[in-house]
């Protein structure tokens, strides 16, 4: 079989390549090859189908197969795993999962959009039944379908990064009991300390047990089933592990392939998504990111970049000539009743990268007070600023309301290398439901200004 692009991956990348190189020239035969069942899946919403707030797992496909074909006229082949990639010859050989037959495609232009896999992280017991991991949509109905049928009542989770959170908040929505352990290292490394500690409290409030700086020492199992957790010599038990430890790029077709591989596992890159092969693009979680401010290269896997990743890819392969130029790693979670926010650089990672740094830290009110329902709560603000420049590294917030999109603002000065006195100017919004007189980004602005 032919094509003049070849997509690896249906997901966030590989989809939006496919559909950017088909609008750029809808003559070209855009062809998609994928391991899996499900294409499309909207990944950063599975805590809350496993909480079930959304009830079917159809509707995790933000489009099917079907709306592909139809509307786009891009065939996708599911559960066809690529094994084999052949730049010479510009072939790719894949094995059809359910014929268990193996098939080549010629490529002009190959896309590599393979993503990411969940990190295991070496513990005695992990290949326990009931230890599960949370990448896929078939990960996410997996332990929906344990918590719908068994009713387990305790869940531990080994990690404290956004997923680990958020899943906390979603077992306990399902009525299981939740223990996080994390290894020595803070929660949420995107946050300085200061802004951690409020989202310690938050969980011990909802009643999360959180053990931290602890030795995870094994999982225990009765019959191949998990059953508790060690750690630091105490058992906890375990109806369900979820081991929410990171994820890697997923690159070994590639590396078997000749391509350049970068420090973290990744494919290398330029700006225009291309490979060292100059037929091949990759983009998405197989792939790091120039961080904009320290300029040097990150691993940040996020839904926002694959898919920006993949647009780029897509229009280059398809003649283009667009650029992808880098992230500022912005991110945003929900923690039960806390919404947590970051971009830039936090003070560790910017006295990393050579800054002489100075932070603030306020808390102000989310929005007017004769706006009294439902009540302002205080966001705090915390930002990361270059003590001689004034110039924004990185901003944090955390509140109950209104902190998701102010981020945003943060993120923009951030990426355009505003100083704080240029941010204290900004004609902010002001409207007792939306904001105080004074937004938070501008009473931290101000306060920033005085330390410069
Ligand atoms: C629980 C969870 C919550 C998240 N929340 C957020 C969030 O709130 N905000 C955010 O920005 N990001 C979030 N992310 C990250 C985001 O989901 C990823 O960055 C994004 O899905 C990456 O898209 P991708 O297409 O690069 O890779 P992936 O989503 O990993 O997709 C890669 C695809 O390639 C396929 N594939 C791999 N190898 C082969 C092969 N050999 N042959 C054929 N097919 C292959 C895989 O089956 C997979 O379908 C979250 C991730 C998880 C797991």
């Amino acid at each position: 079989m032919n094509a003049d692009i070849l997509v690896i991956g249906a997901q966030g990348a590989g989809m939006s390549a496919a559909s950017r190189a088909k609008r750029k020239n809808k003559n070209l035969d855009v062809l998609v090859l994928e391991k899996g069942p499900y294409v499309s899946v909207g990944t950063c919403g599975l805590p809350y189908f496993i909480g079930d707030l959304v009830r079917e797992a159809k509707k995790m496909e933000m489009h099917d197969v079907a709306f592909f074909r139809e509307q786009r006229e891009i065939p996708i082949l599911t559960r066809h795993e690529v094994i084999g990639i052949d730049p010479g010859a510009k072939r790719v050989t894949a094995l059809s999962l359910d014929e268990q037959k193996e098939k080549v495609f010629r490529y002009d232009k190959l896309i590599i959009g393979t993503g990411s896999t969940a990190n295991r992280p070496g513990i005695s017991g992990e290949d326990l039944s009931r230890v599960f991991v949370l990448k896929t949509l078939e990960d996410g109905i997996r332990i929906k379908s344990l918590i719908d049928q068994e009713q387990p009542k305790n869940a531990v989770i080994i990690g404290a990064g956004v997923i680990g959170l958020e899943m906390a908040e979603a077992f306990a929505r399902r009525g299981l009991h939740v223990t996080l352990l994390k290894r020595p290292g803070s929660i949420l490394r995107m946050l300085d300390d200061d802004m951690t500690r409020l989202v310690e409290e938050e969980l011990h409030r909802q009643g999360v047990d959180v053990c931290l700086d602890v030795k995870i020492q094994k999982i225990n199992g009765i019959d191949g089933r998990a059953v508790s957790v060690t750690c630091s010599g105490q058992d906890y038990p375990a109806d369900l592990v979820l081991l929410a430890t990171g994820a890697s790029p997923s690159t070994g077709l590639a590396r078997s392939a000749g391509l350049a591989m970068g420090p973290f596992g990744d494919i290398v890159v330029d700006e225009a998504m291309t490979t060292s092969d100059p037929n091949i693009f990759a983009a998405g979680d197989c792939v790091a990111q120039i961080h904009r401010v320290s300029q040097q290269a990150v691993y940040l896997p996020r839904g926002t970049t694959a898919n920006k990743q993949g647009r780029v890819a897509g229009e280059n392969a398809a003649g283009g000539c667009d650029r992808f130029t880098g992230v500022v790693g912005t991110s945003v979670a929900k923690i039960f009743d806390l919404h947590m926010a970051s971009t830039g650089l936090n003070e560790k990672a910017a006295r990393e990268a050579g800054f002489d740094t100075a932070a603030v830290q306020i808390a102000h009110p989310s929005h007017g007070q004769t706006y009294p329902n439902p009540p302002p709560e205080p966001i705090t603000v915390r930002m990361v600023l270059e003590k001689r420049t004034g110039r924004l590294l990185g901003g944090q917030m955390i509140g109950k309301f209104g902190v998701g999109k102010r981020i945003d603002v943060l993120a923009t000065a951030v990426t355009h290398g505003l100083t704080v006195n240029q941010i204290g100017d900004l004609d902010l919004s002001y409207s007792p439901p939306f904001a105080p007189l004074w937004d938070p980004i501008l009473v931290a602005a101000n306060a920033a200004a005085k330390v410069i």
